[in-house]
């Protein structure tokens, strides 16, 4: 990173711009709500060789391969400009087929356009690869004479397009150094303001307008409070204080949330996930009490509703803890849970929450997500088909979604560029090691600069180690995230040596004394397997899992298992094999699963 930092700066007409990141950075935002840890900066830390980075270059690639022009085709073309380019088709292009919820071609034109460019953004604070901010700059460049009221007539989902559009340009502002992008975010949200509704609305409230169509019914106004904050916190303007607290679902989510009821059933599942972040957002801003009981009251109702990997909501919507929902979801559906979209909505709260907390199990959440979801979805492909719907039918399949370029490929890249940042936190005291994964973080303790490396193959291995390099000794404390499954074999070794440390099943296993450069940490992890039954109510309907992985067994015929049987399972090269009475299972990781007919839930 350095080497391109140092060529991006010699640029002469870059300057400014890189004087633009600087004084962001020095732009640090009061919060008004206590935290307990910070999150790095992008740029803090890099993954190593691993699947993660994998997800990351595929992500940057594809969407640094895609011409300006046809990026921003569909803006040019609502708003009258002069439209070169090719179609990118599916839900991006405008289309006179659109028919919802027929033919869902030519849905929302454009509205993944700010999350490629929020992605991009970010993995430049990644990287520093000039060519990545170049195109962030010309992005919101092309965009700017797009910014205008006509854009938006006749379209089901303003509130749902802008909001991604201004995280987009304030992500280019905070973390692309683009001089120009908070003007452009007052030139859109000056054209979508006589589209927005006067409140946050649900869809009911939605339906009882006049719609010309059902698409009309969809928008999501209450998840804008999010990007509102975050515009206020970086710069935009109190306007955007004032926009991220009038779109507070308070009445019919928050409110109800925050006193222990559960609103969630019926809702929309993502996108309510993704709301949980905005409450977050009124509680770091204005100090909001209600608001964080409302996202935490929320997340544990999505908790008490997800399968076994961490995913929630068949078929989008979220579903009655009392009801068979979940149990008939495993032959009514494939479209079990959202997955780029799902997962990083629940990194980003997860992240919120841990910040906020300090508690360690909100990380084994996030990893369960990562390992059993997100990291099996298949890459984006040039045409825009992408992964969209995990499938945890009894008769299972992974598909892509038939529509190009749909809400999933607009939150893949972001999650990827945001691996980095999900993997640590710290507070004065310290480190904290929330992902095991292969990777480097950088930081100043005190006077001292410190980095760790982290080589680990987990959870196909239990073992972690982290090595640390600093240019002086100095006193310190690395907390390590103990997932709550762990076993009474976790052990804690410095330097080769045992290090007394009681390695607790969810919490953090912190080693606080004077490090010196070259001291060694090596963390193994005793990973039991475990049988987790799909709800509370049906205990004989079970997952096998191993440590954080769910196990999925591989073209099961009708093989049945007892409990004990699946407990009994072996390792058998990358797989797993469980005998039961009538025949042998294999077993696989999400990852690992190709075009195999698969099944996650056992009747026992
Ligand atoms: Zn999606």
């Amino acid at each position: 990173m350095s080497g391109s930092r140092r060529d991006f700066l010699k640029n002469g007409a870059a300057l400014a711009a890189a004087t633009a990141v600087l004084r962001n950075k020095s732009f640090a935002f009061e919060t008004a709500g206590s935290t307990r840890l910070s999150q790095f900066e992008y740029g803090d830390v890099q993954l190593l060789d691993g699947p993660m980075l994998d997800q990351f270059h595929q992500n940057v690639s594809l969407f640094m391969s895609i011409p300006d022009d046809d990026l921003l085709k569909p803006f040019r073309q609502l708003v009258g400009l002069p439209a070169p380019g090719e179609d990118m088709g599916g839900w991006y292009s405008p289309s006179k087929d659109f028919n919802p919820p027929k033919n869902m071609t030519g849905y929302i034109p454009g509205h993944t356009f700010g999350q490629y460019m929020s992605g991009l953004a970010r993995a430049y604070a990644v990287t520093g690869d000039k060519a990545t901010q170049a195109k962030v700059h010309s992005l919101v460049e092309g965009f700017a004479p797009t910014a205008q009221a006509k854009f938006y007539e006749g379209y089901c989902l303003p509130c749902y397009t802008y909001d991604k559009t201004n995280c987009g340009l304030i992500d280019a502002h905070q973390f692309a150094g683009c001089p120009d992008a908070l003007k452009v975010l007052d030139k859109a949200t000056d054209a979508v303001m006589q589209w927005l509704p006067p409140k946050a609305l649900n869809r009911d409230e939605m339906a009882a307008r006049p719609h010309p169509n059902l698409a009309y019914t969809w928008d999501e106004s209450y998840t804008l409070p999010e990007n509102f904050y975050l515009a206020y916190q970086r710069g935009a303007g109190e306007r955007y204080h004032k926009l991220a607290q009038r779109f507070l679902q308070d009445d019919t989510y928050f409110g109800p949330l925050s006193e222990g009821r559960n609103v969630l059933p019926g809702q929309h599942a993502y996108s309510h996930v993704n709301a949980l972040s905005s409450a977050m957002q009124a509680y770091l801003t204005d100090g909001s009490e209600m608001h964080l009981r409302a996202a935490k009251n929320g997340f544990q109702f999505v908790l008490e509703q997800s399968y076994a990997t961490g995913g929630w909501g068949p078929s989008e919507s979220f579903r009655d803890p009392k009801s068979n929902d979940l149990v008939d979801s495993l032959h009514t559906t494939h479209a079990s849970f959202e997955t780029p979209c799902g997962a990083y909505g629940v990194f980003k709260i997860v992240r919120y929450l841990m910040r906020v907390t300090g508690e360690s199990t909100y990380g084994d959440v996030m990893e369960a997500v990562l390992y059993n979801t997100i990291l099996g979805a298949k890459p984006i492909r040039r045409d825009g088909i992408s992964f969209y719907y995990s499938d945890y039918n009894n008769n299972a399949h992974k598909a892509d979604y038939e529509q190009a370029w749909p809400c999933c490929s607009g939150t893949f890249p972001q999650i990827a560029a945001d691996y980095g940042i999900s993997s640590y936190f710290r507070s004065p005291r310290g480190v904290y090691v929330n992902l095991f994964v292969p990777s480097k973080v950088s930081w100043r303790q005190g006077s001292t600069r410190v980095s760790m490396t982290q080589e680990t193959s987990y959870p196909y291995t239990n073992e972690t180690s982290l090595k640390l390099k600093l240019d002086r000794s100095e006193k310190f404390a690395i907390a390590l995230r103990v997932p709550s499954w762990a076993g009474s074999g976790t052990t804690i070794r410095v330097n080769g040596r045992p290090s007394g440390i009681t390695a607790q099943a969810g919490s953090w296993a912190t080693i606080e004394r004077e490090w010196k450069d070259g001291d060694r940490i090596e963390y193994s992890i005793d990973m039991p397997l475990r049988v987790i039954p799909i709800d509370a109510r049906h205990q004989n309907i079970v997952a096998l899992l191993h440590g954080p992985v769910a196990l999925f067994a591989i073209a099961p015929g009708d093989t049945t298992v007892t409990k004990a049987q699946l407990m009994a399972a072996q390792k058998s090269g990358p797989d797993w094999e469980v005998t039961g009475s009538s025949g042998k299972l294999r077993l696989k990781p999400f990852p690992a699963i190709t075009n195999e007919s698969y099944r996650l839930y056992h009747e026992v």
